[in-house]
């Protein structure tokens, strides 16, 4: 065995020739573990493979599972355990988690006010030089105590009332950047040492969650916050596990036999050390003031406030010294030496005026409310999304109520919730004053909703002004016809500037304008119109998947190619014989329906046809006699380069004429197509003695009829059980 340890040394060089003992073994691979899930939870910079992990976190369960005695607290596999639970034990802390004084004057002004005050505090004259103090983010989550027993995490509690909080020990455990064990030499680790932070969710973790608690149709969470709490409090460690939490140490609580470093800036890097997330947009304040260095990074963080991938509600100013904290002390229960110094909140009141309907790039309508302006996150807001027509209803609101808006980071603003009178009134039971349009407000296409579906889309495709960008993306994309050099910029030119409505009009477009757009060359025009005038000869299948009906895939339009033979037969075909496709359901016969019963959409059919599109088509042929088509039930492999056909473009003459693609050469292989500098592939099939057949070979293979080998190609190899593959 090579594999390097945690250290970068091979581990055969550090084994004694004598074989490990499953201890030392267990040892080893715990700290290998605990090394690799530091660098990916906590640096983000993984050192192995998720598989190499896997494996040795498989090995050590092994072991584990071999001997339990070896089961150790910290071992990695321990992090998901335990069962569902009625409540959560009380815990006492030793040391109170007092909250700090926040300071609600978000300008320059309030974080003079504070310097000022611990200067008083301290008795320092006017030309005293000034304070150092430490600054860092206030971050919007949970307050989290953390109590390691000689390096290992043994109880994990909230805040609570400050005095006594709730044992959250199981729920923690799962957070993959809270170590189960102390980073560094173990005779460094403290008898006792508890640490205090915040278990917070990221944004995109957030947004994901809530992505997927909507498909699901199931409650969304308000914000990152609530759902980190919720996670915590979670009786379910199943439930907690799959919550993606993240955290940030930024304190101590009881502390035995460990020497505390003497500056707040010392500790966090020490703690850091230990293998604990640290936020690295930190500062120790210098300057002429101690007060101007806290004000350039309010000012400095406020505005990166939102590229930051989690939310805060301010930033906190610590006296840096330890000596300095204890001689100002505490004032009732907050800190004298400490301030949290907010920001706008991410979060107001305000008024829904109206209801709008957007309707984004893939046809899917949104219900968006018009607001009165409100000043949230620092910005205006006057729209925030409901997502969709359930989340409305879900939610309960009515044009004229008052909401809560929540705008944060680069997310689009959203509609949290309504604000109930308080206490609440016996309400009437919820009555939308909004209803979703029954036409596209874009297009006037009819809007439709599939079963298990929450969103509500327009059919319009290729006719809707909204999805026209995505229409000529998904039109020109390699998988259909391909036109290559039309990227997003370029479409975005095409249609912002008018040149191009629908599909059709690409195949309009004449030098002149496309090299009078901005940052065009001549030579690049060119070049895109070669690559229209190649797009115009292209398969059915790629045509039909080019069109983007709705759940007609690339798959599903091979099929439907197949059956059909022809373009004019799909548009004509009713749901039952759509139906009759391999693999076409009734979601997928009523979208394709849906697509071809409006005219617009046969229209640009016909246009891109008299444009000069074009593709070979062939007779129908229902699934029993697909055996007509010349390679129906072969499979065929391709390796080396072939001196005309890309690698995709034989797939897809192959898949055309009904044969089969496969990855590698078996027995159950009918014929290998090989081209230059072939390897493998083709040795296996000489030894098979399969049919070889050359570029040549395959194109006569393709034109022949069904069932008969063209002259000059090997028969297939006695034994070869000739269409019985499935
Ligand atoms: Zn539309």
């Amino acid at each position: 065995m090579s594999q390097p340890d945690m250290f970068g040394a091979p581990v055969d060089a550090q084994a004694p020739a004598a074989p490990l003992t499953p201890a030392d073994e267990a040892a080893r691979l715990r700290e290998a573990l605990h090394a690799h899930a530091h660098r990916y939870y906590v640096l983000d910079a993984p050192s192995i493979p998720d598989a190499e992990y896997d494996r040795l976190f498989q090995a050590l369960q092994a072991l584990e599972a071999a001997h339990p005695e070896l089961r150790t607290a910290d071992s990695p596999t321990q992090r998901v355990l335990g069962q569902v639970l009625d409540g959560f034990a009380s815990v006492r802390h030793v040391v109170p988690m007092l909250s700090i004084r926040t300071e609600t004057d978000t300008e320059a002004t309030g974080a003079e006010a504070f310097d000022a005050r611990v200067r008083r505090e301290l008795a320092l004259l006017e030309d005293a030089p000034p304070v150092d103090y430490a600054a860092e983010l206030k971050f919007d989550g949970l307050a989290i105590n953390l109590r390691y027993e000689r390096g290992v995490l043994v109880q994990a509690a909230t805040r609570g009332d400050g005095e006594n909080g709730e044992d959250v020990t199981q729920n923690i455990r799962t957070v993959g950047q809270i170590p189960l064990r102390l980073q560094g030499p173990a005779d460094a680790w403290p008898a006792v040492l508890e640490v205090r932070g915040e278990v917070y969710m990221r944004r995109d973790d957030f947004e994901r969650l809530n992505e997927r608690q909507r498909e699901r149709g199931e409650k969304t969470f308000v914000n990152p916050r609530n759902a980190a709490a919720g996670a915590v409090r979670q009786l379910d460690p199943a439930i907690a596990a799959q919550r993606p939490l993240s955290f940030f140490a930024y304190g101590l609580g009881e502390v035995q036999g460990w020497a505390i470093p003497p500056t707040h800036s010392g500790l966090l890097d020490a703690l850091a050390a230990f293998g604990l997330p640290v936020c690295a947009e930190r500062t120790v304040a210098h300057g002429a003031s101690g007060a101007q260095g806290l004000v350039a990074f309010h000012q400095a963080m406020g505005a990166r406030r939102d590229q930051l991938p989690f939310d805060i509600d301010g930033v906190v100013y610590k006296v840096n010294s330890r000596a300095l904290q204890e001689q100002l002390g505490f004032v009732t229960r907050e800190p004298r030496w400490a301030v949290a110094h907010k920001y706008p909140a991410q979060e107001q009141l305000t008024q829904v005026e109206g209801i709008d309907i957007q309707v984004g790039r893939t046809g899917k309508l949104t219900p968006v409310a018009r607001l009165k302006p409100v000043f949230v996150g620092g910005v205006t807001v006057t729209n925030a999304t409901l997502h969709n027509l359930f989340e409305l209803r879900r939610k309960g609101v009515r044009v004229g109520d008052t909401v809560i808006v929540r705008r944060a980071g680069d997310v689009i603003p959203e509609v949290v919730g309504v604000l109930r009178s308080e206490p609440p009134a016996p309400r009437a039971p919820y009555v939308p004053n909004f209803r979703m349009p029954r036409h596209c407000p874009i297009c006037a296409s009819t809007v439709v909703r599939e079963r298990d579906e929450v969103n509500h889309r327009c059919t319009g495709g290729l006719f809707c002004a909204a999805q026209r960008k995505q229409a000529v993306l998904h039109f020109a994309q390699r998988r259909a016809v391909e036109i290559e050099g039309l990227g997003e910029k370029l479409v975005d030119q095409l249609i912002d500037g008018g040149l191009v409505r629908t599909l059709p009009d690409l195949y309009k477009l004449g030098l002149m304008k496309l090299a009078a757009l901005d940052r065009m060359a001549d030579k690049s025009a060119q070049n895109i119109l070669v690559a229209l005038e190649k797009s115009k000869l292209t398969t059915l299948p790629r045509f039909l998947f080019g069109l983007g009906i709705r759940h007609v895939g690339e798959a599903t339009a091979k099929d439907l190619a197949r059956h059909f033979g022809s373009i004019d037969r799909i548009m004509d075909a009713p749901e039952d014989q759509l139906l009759a496709v391999r693999d076409v359901g009734p979601v997928v016969a009523k979208s394709i329906r849906t697509f071809f019963d409006q005219a617009h959409n046969r229209e640009v059919v016909e246009q891109l046809r008299a444009a000069g599109v074009s593709w070979a088509e062939h007779e129908p042929s229902a699934e029993a006699d697909a055996a007509t088509l010349p390679l129906a039930g072969k499979t065929l492999v391709l390796t080396g380069t072939l001196p005309t056909l890309g690698r995709e473009e034989a797939k897809a003459l192959i898949e055309a004429a009904g044969g089969k693609v496969a990855g590698s050469v078996s027995k159950k292989t009918h014929h290998v197509v090989a081209g230059a500098e072939a390897g493998s592939k083709l040795e296996k099939a000489q030894a098979l003695g399969l049919s070889i057949l050359d570029e040549a070979g395959l194109l006569a293979l393709l034109a022949a009829p069904a069932g008969q080998p063209p002259a000059g190609t090997v028969p297939p190899a006695p034994g070869n059980p000739d269409g019985s593959e499935g």
